[in-house]
């Protein structure tokens, strides 16, 4: 039977010339802020069960620029971050589009997921108190606030109050206390240190180990990383020296953050880009990029791993949405400014 093109709509006429769907979803390309080793066998787990290849470009800075620069040219379908922070700012931006997903709302808790479904949390994390064993006794130190006691002074360590997890954590007391209280308390911190804020979350927990201070600041799966190193047997030592507190276990929970994803606004590839988040909140998946990284999975009833359970068990985690707490990052640097956290 002859076809008379006349007669046919538009949107059959597409149908009839274009590509067959599933060949032009069949790549999904990535900006990733996330190492390769971490993500990298989550995607090979993707491809296989999907038939959708994954292309990556990993960076530690500069991805949003390169978004924003690209604009409508860019080849990024999926932006995956380690932290709320770009997230939160590729949206700010206008970088992404929104994620309407049944399996992604059902897999991801509320507090875990943009209200306005700009972003979605993968993987969680929370930024704990590292103690030392020999020095800091069970129970003395048990929330956020008591970090602000003079009997700490001289003995705490953090990296730059103006890094990104730290802007979470002042972004989080804000959220909850007001601006007022949680100045107090950031200057409060600030005469607590024992040194200039300097080094990464792990060199804090070294100078706990070498007695330069008491406490340290750190995200929770640091100590996985440090207690399993044996390629640098050092930092076996130092998470060894530690006791792990998950603050503010009597009200309202220990500060979280998330490794996350986002559409990019542009994305040549958006059914191929949300398969791939939803891939990611599989129970499956979960287990797996959880593990890699020593995090906690964001899906309800997910198990954890092994080394998890031995150390660190459950806990309670603060309820609050996080976009809420991402909100008042930019009132958190202003903050650590006034207060002169850094110098
Ligand atoms: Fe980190």
């Amino acid at each position: 039977m002859k076809i008379s093109i006349k007669a046919l709509s538009c949107a059959a006429l597409a149908t009839l010339f274009s590509l067959p769907s599933a060949q032009a979803a069949d790549e999904v390309n990535i900006y990733s802020y996330r190492q390769q080793f971490l993500i990298q066998p989550l995607l090979d787990a993707f491809t296989e069960e999907t038939g959708i290849a994954t292309k990556v470009v990993f960076a530690k800075k500069g991805l949003l620029a390169r978004l924003k620069h690209e604009d409508k040219n860019s080849p990024a379908d999926v932006l995956l971050t380690s932290d709320i922070g770009p997230l939160y700012d590729a949206v700010e931006q206008g970088l992404t589009q929104p994620i309407r997903s049944e399996i992604i709302d059902r897999n991801v808790p509320a507090k875990y997921r943009d209200p306005a479904h700009q972003w979605v949390g993968l993987t969680s994390r929370s930024r704990i108190i590292y103690a030392s064993k020999e020095r800091v006794e069970a129970g003395e130190i048990s929330r956020y606030e008591d970090l602000t006691d003079p009997k700490w002074k001289g003995r705490i360590c953090t990296r730059s109050g103006k890094h990104t997890y730290n802007l979470s954590l002042i972004g989080s007391m804000i959220a909850h206390k007001g601006e007022a209280e949680t100045k107090q308390w950031v200057e409060g911190l600030k005469a607590n240190l024992a040194r200039k804020p300097q080094g990464n979350d792990r060199a804090q927990v070294k100078a706990v180990k070498e007695g330069v201070c008491d406490i340290a600041l750190g995200n929770s799966y640091y100590f996985g990383k440090m207690i399993t190193n044996d390629k640098k047997p050092e930092q076996i030592e130092w998470a060894q020296s530690v006791n792990l507190i998950f603050p503010n276990q009597d009200d309202r929970g220990a500060h979280m953050n998330i490794s996350g994803a986002a559409i990019t606004k542009y994305a040549p590839h958006p059914a191929a880009a949300q398969k791939l988040i939803e891939f990611l909140t599989t129970e499956k998946a979960q287990k797996l990029y959880a593990e890699v990284n020593f995090e906690f999975p964001v899906r309800p009833g997910t198990e954890r791993s092994e080394l998890l359970n031995k150390y660190m068990g459950e806990f309670k985690e603060d309820a609050i949405n996080l976009q809420k707490v991402a909100e008042q990052r930019s009132a958190a640097a202003k903050l650590a400014d006034q207060v002169g956290f850094d110098n």
